[in-house]
């Protein structure tokens, strides 16, 4: 019998890996909560506008990308895929407020050539600086310090700790480099330099292209209907109609048709691994199961292994995260500056904003009656902005004054809605991939039946979290 630990996307999405596994035998999800879903959730305003509380548009590139459009596919939920074309303007208007201004980010090579307001000068200059810069060997450092040595400090200022703000909410002094940049890290330390290194690649590409004729099976890739869909539409972003929640609702269904029990309210409290079974501490009963595959923040982890594996456990410990405000507002009517798919704050501004995500630009003109906006505040910056627990008339107020600010929006908004995310986004900090790998190593000396996926390891992004349950169905003991 295997025990799935959570039901948030990646738990939802290893339980429905396990079940078509016949290995892993009956399958049975615990979750804490009174629903599934986890930071995914969306709500109606009263107009019926979504708010996003959480993610609302995923990426369709790579392997990752087209195993959540094939999971979609599977679930039918095609028709409800919200398509996002790379000629849209949410594809193409990603803003950078700076210094009392927004500066557009360039979109195409073309644009890498032309003075940037951002920085007052073109983005193509920066590849100098990168050819010039020493090579330093390194296992690991933040990515705002490589980006500074490498490419200048102004685009580890303007250009970068923004987009990670955006990605993970967080400090790019701590982030790990090797982790969420890892091929520009390891172009520095193969070829010497980002520009080196980017060319050994394409000239690798062209060779092995030229003696290769395309296979069998990237032409079987090519010919599924979702990888034509997302080739055939240019796609750039997708979402779904009635918000991103219709996904892990789907896959509830989907489960509970393929015979999983679903136990939402049941917190498991401690996990003890005997030689034959493991023992389940959840809502005061003792229950038995062969293996588990936990989706659990890798902190709400630690402390359920802390008796049995005090080592593990302080590995698991040691991946930190942080806690994001999102506020959603409305407002009657287009009172939008320009579409776009929003803007995202430097953190050397000094503001308690992360970003502004403009939603209602993803909904054809037409039929939008409302702007509405998403509103992040705090992330790494919370308490130095917030303190431990603001009030929500605070996290409103802070919210609806940096649109006047920024978006020169006086209106009211007609509709709002503010939530504490606490410690929703894990950060792979300096040093995750080596403690990742002793976290894994520890797992099958112990030969432990425990796999993990969710976002504190493989990355943050939908398509990596149930990538990463895909991968832990095949790496749990039998
Ligand atoms: C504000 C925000 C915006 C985002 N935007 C995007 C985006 O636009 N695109 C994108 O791709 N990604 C985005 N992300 C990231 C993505 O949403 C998350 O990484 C992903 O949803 C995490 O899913 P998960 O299943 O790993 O974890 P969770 O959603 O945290 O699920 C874990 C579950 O485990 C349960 N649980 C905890 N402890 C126990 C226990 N002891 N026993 C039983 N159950 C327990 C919890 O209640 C929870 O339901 C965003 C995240 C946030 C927070």
């Amino acid at each position: 019998m295997t025990v799935v630990l959570g039901g948030g996307i990646s738990g939802l999405s290893a339980a429905y890996y396990a079940a078509n596994e016949a290995r892993l035998a009956s399958v049975t999800l615990l979750e804490a909560s009174d629903r599934v879903g986890g930071w995914i959730r969306s709500r109606r305003s009263p107009s019926g506008a979504i708010f996003e509380q959480g993610p609302r548009t995923v990426r369709p590139h790579g392997p990752a990308g087209m195993n959540t459009l094939d999971m979609i596919d599977d679930l039918q939920l095609t028709h409800k895929l919200i398509r996002i074309n790379a000629s849209h303007p949410i594809a193409q208007n990603r803003l950078i407020y700076s210094e009392q201004a927004l500066h557009m980010l360039p979109m195409s090579l073309k644009g890498l050539f032309k003075t940037i307001s951002l920085l007052d000068r073109p983005l193509v200059n920066c590849l100098w600086t990168d050819l010039k810069a020493p090579k330093v060997s390194k296992e690991d450092e933040s990515i705002y310090s490589f980006v500074q040595r490498r490419l200048g400090r102004d685009i580890a200022d303007r250009l970068i700790s923004p987009i990670i703000c955006g990605v993970c909410a967080g400090d790019a002094r701590q982030i790990s480099v090797n982790f969420m940049m890892k091929s520009l890290f390891e172009a520095e330390q193969k070829h010497g330099s980002i520009v080196k290194g980017f060319l050994a690649k394409k000239l690798k590409k062209v060779f092995s292209r030229s003696k290769s004729k395309e296979t069998k099976e990237a032409r079987a890739i090519n010919d599924a209907t979702m990888g034509r869909v997302v080739q055939l539409e240019k796609l750039a972003i997708w979402s779904l109609e009635g918000g991103l929640e219709q996904l892990p609702l789907a896959l509830a269904d989907n489960l509970e048709k393929r015979g999983v029990t679903m136990e939402t309210g049941t917190k498991c409290e401690r996990l003890t691994f005997k030689a034959d079974r493991v023992e389940l501490s959840a809502s005061g009963d003792v229950r038995e199961y062969s293996r588990v595959i936990s989706s659990l923040p890798a902190k709400s982890l630690a402390e359920l292994l802390q008796e049995q594996h005090p080592e593990l456990s302080a590995e698991l410990r040691a991946i930190p995260s942080v806690t994001v405000a999102v506020v959603n507002l409305e407002y009657p009517g287009d009172v939008l500056p320009l579409q776009a798919f929003g803007f995202l704050i430097p953190p050397e501004e000094n503001l308690p904003l992360l970003g502004v995500i403009f939603d209602s630009c993803m909904v054809p003109k037409e039929s939008a009656t409302s702007t509405v906006l998403t509103i992040m505040m705090g992330g790494a910056w919370f308490e130095k902005h917030f303190g431990p627990n603001p009030t929500e008339e605070r996290l409103l107020k802070t919210a609806v004054d940096g649109v006047k600010d920024i978006l020169y929006i006086t209106e009211e908004p007609v509709a709002h809605h503010v939530a504490v995310l606490r410690d929703c986004i894990p950060q792979h900090v300096v040093g995750h991939v080596q403690r990742v790998k002793r976290i894994h190593d520890y797992i099958s000396t112990h030969n432990i039946p425990l796999a993990l996926c969710g976002s504190s390891y493989e990355g943050v992004g939908i398509n990596d979290v149930i990538l990463s349950a895909k991968q832990a169905v095949r790496d749990v003991k039998q």
